[in-house]
């Protein structure tokens, strides 16, 4: 065991409980029926939003020189555990977290001190990240999106899908291809990662459409025709951009997670309340085993994963590698809140489908999980192909 490894240290109850208590608080204010209205009408939740930001939670990784309050990757995950287990939603604005990774470690002093400030107070949104292609999908390297540098700028061209919230953003993080595929030695180089301003582009060479879907998650598909940014808005060096979107990833699967344990938790707890209210056969439906089994499984499933992701947020914090537990912990946490999701919904019987229950948005909402940000085949060769040495497959 390396030195650093012996002093990690997970807590295993309710860690940063004033956090906990705090997000509840908040979330109180937002029940089951702002959420109902606001898919209705496919709006964005903006109070939601705005209460988050003003409480500081958004805010908790920015670092204090920066107006944020500079918590580390477990407060964050925490936060966004909360948001779910209280029955919202945090995916209307988790895209500020998920891309902290990735600005604070590579982004250059001018621009932390540009744009984290205006991103703490609510005044500047980032809330988009624009990384997946129709065509390539996946397969991220064969992205086709370019940026030419041209002088002092950049100039786009190409296309994102499932880009979500970009039309409740100002900014946007962009994974585009600066060297072609054919001139690179790695697949992997000649990527690179821009902080791009949407507002300057609308309408000059930046289009951007909603894309609907299943759940709210306000989807665009985004079209770069000759748009010219400055190239002060690259992140990091020309080139190392998919290292950089990379090392951001396992932050982004650990906070993920913690929103689908939330989930899991919001399942559990609200299948358990009703198995024990429910009556049919003049006895509580919780009183049948094959009632009470699936959702006593999905909680034992959704305590595993959660040990494995706090061993993730903690060996981020150390500095180590987390790529493993972050990728272990994404796969159980997934399943393990869909598990929950299916023996809620079950338990409810016909009612499962009634909109004022939740259970049937929750199920859907909780769903996306093992397909995004990664879907469940690319974990599992990860964990085939780097952690277990089986052969690549593609
Ligand atoms: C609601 C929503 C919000 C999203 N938000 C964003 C966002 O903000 N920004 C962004 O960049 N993207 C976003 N995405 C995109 C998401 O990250 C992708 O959908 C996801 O990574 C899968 O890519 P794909 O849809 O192209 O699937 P594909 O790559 O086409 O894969 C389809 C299926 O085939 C499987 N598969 C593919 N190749 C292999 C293989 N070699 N071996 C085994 N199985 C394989 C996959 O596991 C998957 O199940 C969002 C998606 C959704 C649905």
């Amino acid at each position: 065991m390396t030195q650093s490894a012996e002093l990690l240290s997970i807590e295993t109850g309710e860690d940063y409980p004033e956090i906990r208590e705090g997000v509840r608080r908040v979330c109180a204010d937002f029940p089951g029926e702002y959420w109902r209205d606001l898919e209705a009408r496919e709006a964005y939740p903006t109070e939601f939003v705005r209460a988050l930001t003003a409480s500081g939670y958004l805010g908790a990784l920015i670092p204090e020189e920066f107006g944020g309050s500079g918590m580390p990757l477990r407060a964050a995950a925490v936060i966004l555990e909360e948001i779910h287990a209280s029955g919202c939603n945090a995916g209307a604005c988790h895209a500020q977290m998920y891309t902290m990774g990735t600005v604070l470690r590579h982004g250059s002093i001018e621009q932390k001190k540009k744009y984290l400030p205006g991103i703490a107070s609510g005044e500047l949104r980032l809330q988009a990240f624009g990384v997946t292609e129709p065509t390539s999908g996946t397969d991220t390297t064969k992205l086709k999106t370019r940026a030419v540098r041209d002088g002092d700028s950049y100039v786009i061209n190409g296309q994102k899908v499932w880009t979500s919230r970009a039309l409740h953003s100002d900014l946007m993080l962009l994974l585009a291809r600066t060297t072609p595929l054919d001139q690179v030695k790695k697949k992997s180089d000649g990527l690179s990662v821009f902080l791009l301003d949407i507002r300057d582009g609308l309408g000059k060479g930046l289009d951007i459409r909603p894309l609907k879907a299943m759940v709210n998650h306000h989807a665009t598909e985004v079209f770069f025709e000759n748009l010219r940014i400055p190239a002060d808005n690259l992140v990091g060096e020309e080139g190392k951009g998919f290292k950089y979107i990379l090392d951001g990833m396992n932050a982004e699967r650990i906070l993920v997670s913690a929103e689908a344990i939330g989930d899991a938790r919001w399942f559990t707890k609200t299948a358990v309340a009703y198995v024990n209210e429910r009556k049919v056969f003049d006895r509580p439906i919780g009183q049948n085993q094959s009632v009470q089994f699936p959702i006593a499984r999905a909680h034992a499933e959704t305590d595993a994963a959660d040990l494995i992701l706090r061993r993730a947020a903690a060996r981020f914090a150390a500095g180590l590698p987390c790529g493993d537990d972050a990728n272990m912990g994404k796969l159980l946490a997934s399943e393990a809140t869909w598990h929950a999701a299916e023996a809620c919904m079950q338990s409810h019987g016909g009612f499962g489908f009634a909109k004022e229950y939740d259970v049937e948005r929750k199920w859907r909402e909780t769903r996306l999980f093992q397909i995004a940000p990664i879907s469940t085949n690319l974990v599992l060769s990860y964990i085939g192909e780097h952690m277990l040495g089986m052969p690549r497959s593609f």
